[in-house]
């Protein structure tokens, strides 16, 4: 039952015939996230919710979400409280101030300093460490691996309909490629990765050259010898050309409650 939930919308995905099938799933699972966090069920209302979004509160491209998304008042009981919480937690460091130089004060901050860099006032690294933390980010990467592990699983098990979708798919971002290849040296041995890269490896050249050949002909389209020929694939080559690069969806419109 549990593979169910995640099998169904990866095969949509792949279904979708898009650019990559997980910037596909990650813009659901970040709308579900919004809906979940921001939405009418009023989750923020709830204390055990409240106390995760206190503790993790956003990042900036959240924020931004959450501010356009529409629930203002929803996002004023959410700010109050984790500002309250950033606040106690903030006096607590700046009480405890260390430059650095000797051994922290606070266990749990992790050193992320390479060799030779000065390491952090206690301040200074649990801002880094609250600025590194979302609890949108945090719902939707944890989703986002149950459908890597899912897409090795049917993978491994050869299951016919994912392996027709998963050879005719048109490839996948740049992001989303390096994932699949790192997840897979965790979810597959050495033959299945092999067999995983004949497939994939293919369609990345193919798609960046494609790719390639749509953003040129959207440039040639400017020039007054080209204007009434047909725009072909290439509309919108921009957006999707970005997409490739970066992830995501840049020509979305902005996520509203509705
Ligand atoms: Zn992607
Ligand atoms: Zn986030």
């Amino acid at each position: 039952m549990k593979e169910q939930l995640y099998t169904i919308p990866l095969m949509d995905a792949l279904r979708a015939d898009e650019e990559c099938p997980f910037c596909f799933i990650r813009r659901n699972l970040e709308q579900h996230a919004i809906d979940f966090t921001l939405g009418s069920g009023a989750s923020y209302m709830e204390d055990d919710i409240r106390a995760q979004t206190d503790k993790a509160g956003f990042c900036r491209e959240h924020y931004r979400q959450m501010f356009v998304y529409g629930n203002r008042l929803g996002s004023a009981l959410i700010m109050e409280t984790h500002l309250k919480k950033m606040s106690t937690e903030l006096k607590k460091q700046m009480d405890h101030y260390s430059s650095g130089s000797k051994p922290s004060l606070v266990g749990r901050l992790r050193r992320t300093g390479g060799p030779g860099e000065t390491e952090k006032n206690n301040v200074s690294a649990w801002i880094s460490w609250q600025l590194g933390s979302c609890y949108i980010c945090e719902q939707i990467n944890q989703n986002y691996e149950r459908y890597l592990a899912t897409f090795f699983d049917l993978f491994k098990k050869n299951e016919s309909e994912f392996i027709d979708l998963l050879t005719k798919a048109k490839g996948y971002c740049i992001p989303h490629f390096g994932d699949l290849l790192e997840s897979a040296q965790r979810y597959l041995n050495e033959k299945e990765q092999k067999r995983l890269r004949e497939i994939l490896f293919p369609q990345m050249e193919n798609s960046l050259e494609r790719m390639i050949g749509d953003v040129d002909w959207f440039q040639k389209k400017f020039d007054y010898r080209f204007k009434d020929a047909e725009w072909k694939n290439s509309k919108d080559a921009v957006q999707r050309a970005m997409q490739m690069a970066g992830s995501g969806y840049p020509a979305d419109p902005p996520y509203e409650q509705k």
